[in-house]
This record gives C-alpha cells, structure tokens and sequence, in this order.
C-alpha cells in the first residue's frame, strides 16, 4: 500500500522523501517466488466483495494517517541507511512491541537510540540490565523483555555477526520470538514474504469483515487468510488493517458511521459498550492477550 510519509517537526520533507527512498529500497514489499510455490491459495474467497473492500480500506487509509504508519515496527521510514543496523532496530522494536502500543514502542526505541552505543546488539549486551530495564520501562512485560533483548543481542553477536537471521527458523528461535514476530521481521527487514504478519487488529477486523470464520487465535486468522488472500497484499495488509483498527475500526466502539465500507460491512453497527460491558471485554481481551502471548511462546518451543 503505498502511503505519504509525513514530515516531523523540524525535519526537512526533502530528508522525508530520501528516508522513504531508503525504506523502500531496505524493506522491499515483493513476496518471494519460493512464497509464491510454498503457498498457493487452496480455497475460494469467503466474500466476493473482498477485492473492492480491501481496495477502498487501502484508499482510505492513504489519507488518513495512524500511528502505525510513523511509529510502527517494521513499515516506519529507518532512522539509519545501514541496513545491518536497521534490521536490528526492526527486530528490536518487534519484540518491544507486544502487548504495547507504537507510541510506546516508539519511545523506548528513541530512548535505546539515544544511548551513547546507540540501538546496537554490541550496546544491549554491554549495557547493565537495570539501565535497559528502566529505558523499556513503559513497555508491556518489560522485565521479560529485558532479558530477552539481551539473550538476543548475544545470540546475534556469536552466532549472526550481529545480523539478524534470515528465515523463519532462525528469527522463531530467538527468545520472545513467536510467529507473529518471525514473519513480520523476515518481511520488513529482509523483504521475505512467506507469511501474513497477524497481530490483534488484523486478527479482530478480518473477522468483523467476513474474511475470516471465527478464528480461535491469530494463528487460526493467518491460516485461513493465507487459504485465499492473494500474496500479493500479504505485506500490506498488516499497516493497513492495523492503521485502520487504531483510527476507525476500534477494538470497542468502532466507529461505523464514518466507516469507508459501512454498507459492505456484516457487522456494521457493532454496539458501542457500557462501562460494565467494556470493562468485561477489556478484561476478556487482556486473557486472550495473554493467553496468545503463551501461546506464541509454545509454537517456538515445539520447533
Ligand atoms: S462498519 Fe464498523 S465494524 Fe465494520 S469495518 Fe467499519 S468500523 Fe469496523
């Protein structure tokens, strides 16, 4: 999905434009031809309209902007046109990013750059665990992560030469990384396409929109888009939904009067909670956060 790349204050639009060259020249967006053999589409479409929704959502979003499209993990511009060092910063801010919001993310990103080692795996190993626990403070389980990162970094350093690895196998290895992570780093990093990256908001709104049949868990909702969505918009629809599940598509209270697909939407008009309903649902959502959370930790123990 092509989108514009908004200039922060003080930064000049033409270094703007050079960033999202670089990006587009580091995270490329072309799924592999062994993507292409590994995964043909084994079932029809569950919706007919699907092509026509997913193209109006994806001109929606182009003009309306969320924090995914600046502060997300993998399809933000790099702030580095080392592309060994960007690949890291890609994978770093992934296993900050769960059970965390982009800003969030985003902060403690800005806080490990701002390191005198800056966001490196040499300055993770290096650094004392309570100065990186206290930078990734505001994260979710940012004491496990904290570990995490450092196991990691070490992992990288002896056995990557401080890259990152470049298949499924390796990434799923690593402390912390479950599916999720592994398939969204091999395509923002290394520009691998071999699986749709399903986070909470893509897994909710591919539901909401008949897309998928009342998946269990993430992994259920990639399985079933992965039957029939074409590999062509693997990589994109991940910003895209989540874009749009951050701005329109909220997890409670979405707001279908304005929605771009509102007449093509089967459950338009999901009711907005009481206080009561949603503090259930907000709880509810936690267990199932957490519960996902073991589970992505499960898949990369059984492999
Ligand atoms: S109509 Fe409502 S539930 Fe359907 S996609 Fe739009 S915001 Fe989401």
């Amino acid at each position: 999905m092509a989108r514009s790349v908004k200039a922060e204050p003080g930064v000049d639009p033409a270094s703007v434009a050079t960033d999202a060259a670089v990006a587009a020249s580091l995270v490329s967006t072309t799924t592999t031809a062994a993507a292409a053999a590994a995964a043909p589409a084994t079932r029809p479409p569950p919706r007919k309209d699907w092509a026509d929704v997913y193209t109006r959502i994806s001109a929606w979003r182009r003009h309306h902007g969320a924090p995914v499209d600046e502060m997300g993990c993998g399809f933000s511009r790099p702030k580095t046109q080392d592309a060994k060092h960007h690949r890291y910063e890609v994978l770093t801010s992934l296993q900050l990013s769960s059970q965390t919001k982009d800003p969030v993310t985003w902060a403690a990103m800005q806080a490990l750059r701002a390191e005198p080692g800056g966001c490196t795996p040499q300055a993770i190993v290096a650094m004392d665990p309570a100065r990186l626990d206290n930078l990734i403070g505001k994260v979710g389980f940012h004491r496990r992560k904290t570990v995490y990162l450092q196991q990691t970094a070490q992992i990288l350093l002896d056995q990557y030469d401080g890259d990152i690895p470049d298949s499924l196998e390796g990434l799923m290895a690593l402390p912390g990384c479950g599916p999720k992570m592994s398939y969204l780093a091999l395509s923002s990093a290394w520009g691998k396409t071999i699986g749709i990256g399903v986070d909470t908001h893509v897994h909710r709104i591919s539901e909401r929109l008949g897309w998928t049949m009342k998946p269990k868990t993430p992994e259920d909702t990639r399985h079933q888009l992965e039957a029939w969505l074409p590999l062509d918009r693997w990589v994109d629809i991940n910003p895209m939904l989540v874009g749009f599940g951050q701005i329109q598509c909220l997890p409670i209270g979405p707001r279908c009067e304005s929605c771009p697909v509102r007449d093509a939407c089967p459950r338009v008009g999901v009711p907005r909670r009481s206080a009561k309903a949603t503090a259930r649902t907000v709880k509810m959502a936690d267990t199932y956060s957490m519960a996902d959370l073991a589970k992505d930790e499960a898949v990369k123990q059984e492999t």
